[in-house]
């Protein structure tokens, strides 16, 4: 015979295992009266609870574990997208950029290095309001992306500079990309703004290691381009 007491017991037993694991009681109601009843059947089940009742709150706990360290990892991947990322043009971000050129001092091939501007866009600005210039920065970032090659990764330099490294790319290599870049944003369909938009490059390469030191090769090659009148790409050898 068991007490009332044990039998509450039991009872509240079966009510906290019901939950996680039917596999434990068919009919958590009939188990409880047997219990009541006192029913040798029941007290042999109830052993079987005692036993299997904390495996089965375990499983829960490592399952619900496993779900929160998984939904954690999935938001910490989308962190680190959102904190490399430019959230106007959806490219690559400057902080991205330094990441990589930290990479590439590990590197054994040689890289070239692009640094893209876009030609009078102040006055584009002026003319047209920031709501307007954001979109033609929208325009250009996605017309530079889809003609580089799939290895080549653009940045979101900074304001309307964008830079590309190349990696293996020969300067003449890399010229010739971003000369591609340069003649396909000329064609880029503004009229519905009444613009028409060019970009200026300058392009550098060398080892990897130097990656850092040829970017600002880049950028003297880009001032020579603007120099010369802009919409042209010049390579850094070119300009010494
Ligand atoms: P250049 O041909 O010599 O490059 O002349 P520029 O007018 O393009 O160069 P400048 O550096 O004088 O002007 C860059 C302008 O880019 C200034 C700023 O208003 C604009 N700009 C920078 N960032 C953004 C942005 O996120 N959105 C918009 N709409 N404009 C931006
Ligand atoms: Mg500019
Ligand atoms: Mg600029």
């Amino acid at each position: 015979m068991t007490t009332i007491r044990e039998g509450r017991l039991r009872g509240l037993l079966l009510a906290a295992v019901v939950p996680v694991s039917v596999a434990f009681s068919s009919s958590p109601a009939a188990e409880a009266a047997a219990a009541a009843d006192g029913d040798a059947q029941v007290d042999s089940s109830a052993a079987g609870l005692l036993v299997f009742a904390p495996l089965a709150v375990g499983a829960a706990l490592i399952v619900s574990l496993v779900l929160v360290r998984r939904q954690q990892r999935k938001e910490r991947r989308h962190l680190v997208k959102m904190l490399l990322t430019d959230g106007l043009t959806g490219l690559s971000n400057r902080r991205r950029l330094d990441n990589d050129l930290d990479g590439c001092a590990e590197a054994t091939v040689p890289i070239a290095v692009a640094m893209i501007d876009i030609d009078r866009f102040k006055q584009l600005n002026d003319r047209q309001g920031h709501v307007i210039g954001d979109l033609v920065l929208r325009r250009v970032a996605e017309g530079i992306a889809s003609k580089v090659r799939s290895t080549d990764v653009v940045y979101r330099y900074g304001g309307e500079e964008f830079c590309v490294l190349l990696p293996g790319a020969s300067e003449e290599n890399a010229r010739l990309v971003i000369e591609r870049v340069r003649a396909h944003v000329e064609t880029l369909d503004f009229s519905d703004i009444g613009e028409s938009v060019t970009v200026s490059a300058g392009v550098a390469c060398g080892p990897g290691q130097a990656a850092r030191e040829f970017l600002d090769e880049a950028d003297r090659a880009l001032f020579s381009a603007k120099d010369a009148g802009r919409n042209r790409v010049f390579v850094a050898s070119a300009s010494d």
